[in-house]
């Protein structure tokens, strides 16, 4: 399938290290319909090394159903540019380059959707937590702004929404300005920066255990999902915080931790 490139802003402040693009893709009259959550991949033009198509990078979406603009065929990506590997060593990951340099009017090869678990709620007064890092931030875009055009509509009531953003720092957080001026009765947001000078560190499992009460509310309550996306690195971290959280209020984290696993409450995508 090819997609045409509508759009393709930074996001981020200007740094080596987080280089993090919004682009958008449209689809044209060709049917490509999505869920807040799901991914596609992007099939990098040219060969590999041996000579070989390149494998599809998959993006999560990072816009609503309905599209980055309500009621067009185009959808959003959330892209950091990958120029060290996971060691720190400089390289230029293939996919993520070739779709931050994108121009207006470029044409795209694109698969998928993929994706059948990492899906919202869709009954009134469901809530939702989201817990993110970095690029981790896209599904959680595409789920927020689903909820606003709902809650917009006025014929949906939406339970809580509750966001953990972390990052190094804030400059490096995408979508930063923007998610400030959202409602705070609408979504309750908490950021968690490492890096800041003169701060002590703190991540998002720290910002977590801040806000023990209310998530030991929201942990018992059947219309709780919980989504945690973002560095594979944060998945231990964050999990541990939940059962902290758990235990803190005097509750029973195996039965919780296997009650939200089982009822498809607790989603887990890093990478
Ligand atoms: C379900 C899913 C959803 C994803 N969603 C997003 C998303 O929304 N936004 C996004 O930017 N990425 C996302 N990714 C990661 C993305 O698919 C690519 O892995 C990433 O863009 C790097 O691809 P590349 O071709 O640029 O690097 P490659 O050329 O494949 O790799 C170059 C080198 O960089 C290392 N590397 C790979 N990924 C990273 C990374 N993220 N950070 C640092 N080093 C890395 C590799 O180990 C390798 O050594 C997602 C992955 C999955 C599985």
């Amino acid at each position: 399938m090819t997609a045409t490139v509508a759009g393709n802003v930074r996001v981020t402040d200007v740094g080596t290290e987080y280089d993090t693009h919004h682009i958008i893709l449209d689809f044209g009259t060709m049917p490509f319909p999505v869920l807040e959550g799901q991914s596609i991949g992007i099939v990098p033009p040219g060969t590999d090394e041996r000579g070989k198509p390149h494998f599809a990078r998959q993006y999560s979406i990072a816009s609503p159903r309905n599209g980055e603009r309500p009621g067009y065929n185009n959808l959003s990506l959330t892209i950091k540019r990958v120029l060290e590997d996971h060691q720190g060593n400089p390289v230029r990951g293939v996919g993520s380059n070739y779709m931050c340099d994108l121009k207006v009017g470029d044409k795209v090869q694109v698969i998928g959707p993929f994706g059948a678990t990492f899906l919202m709620p869709n009954h009134p007064k469901s809530n939702i937590v989201m817990i993110c890092t970095g690029t981790g931030s896209a599904p959680m875009r595409a789920m927020t702004e689903w909820r606003r055009r709902l809650r917009k509509s006025g014929k949906f009531e939406g339970g809580k929404l509750m966001l953990f953003f972390g990052a190094r720092t804030k400059e490096e957080l995408p979508y930063f300005g923007p998610l400030q001026s959202l409602p705070k009765d609408f979504i309750d947001i908490n950021f968690a920066f490492s890096r800041t000078p003169h701060q002590p560190k703190k991540y998002v499992q720290d910002a977590m255990r801040e806000r023990a009460a209310d998530l030991a509310a929201l942990l018992q309550d059947p219309n709780t999902f919980f989504y945690v996306c973002g560095l594979k690195s944060m998945e231990e971290g964050v999990v541990l915080a939940l059962r902290d959280v758990a235990q803190g209020a005097g509750l029973n984290w195996d039965e919780i931790g296997q009650r939200l696993k089982k009822e498809g409450r607790l989603h887990l995508e890093t990478y």
